[in-house]
């Protein structure tokens, strides 16, 4: 298997394939925001880059460049949604122990209300 190359299995894949439907916010040629189907936050937005990567620490030692466009478009959508002056938190749940249920990496993009640390 190729990095970045599209998995039949993977739920994030089909949402880019058009597969399966999702709210999208925001796209690039690299990146894809969708909202999130049970959100955590009055914003919650994960943001995905369409090449797969199957978490966080794949994504950063595979394809830096793309790591960083991607928290740059986070950057852009939490302006977008109005949630950069009041604080937003982005996390990366990397590896099923953390929390982590799709392996297509995506950044959790929160925001809206007041968000509590340590995170649980
Ligand atoms: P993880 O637990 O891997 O960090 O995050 C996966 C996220 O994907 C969860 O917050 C979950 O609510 C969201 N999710 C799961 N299935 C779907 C779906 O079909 N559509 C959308 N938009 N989000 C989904
Ligand atoms: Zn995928």
């Amino acid at each position: 298997m190729a990095a970045g190359e599209p998995q039949a299995d993977c739920l994030f894949c089909k949402i880019l394939a058009g597969d399966v439907p999702a709210t999208i916010v925001h796209e690039t040629k690299d990146v894809v925001a969708f909202r999130d189907i049970n959100p955590q936050a009055p914003t919650h937005i994960l943001v995905i880059p369409r090449a797969h990567y199957a978490n966080a620490g794949e994504l950063g030692a595979e394809a830096p460049e793309l790591a960083g466009a991607l928290l740059a478009e986070a950057a852009v959508i939490a302006t977008a949604e109005d949630i950069a002056d009041s604080g937003y938190r982005i996390v990366f749940n990397t590896g099923a122990g953390a929390g982590q249920t799709v392996f297509h990496v995506h950044a959790h993009l929160l925001g809206g209300r007041g968000l509590s640390w340590p995170p649980g």
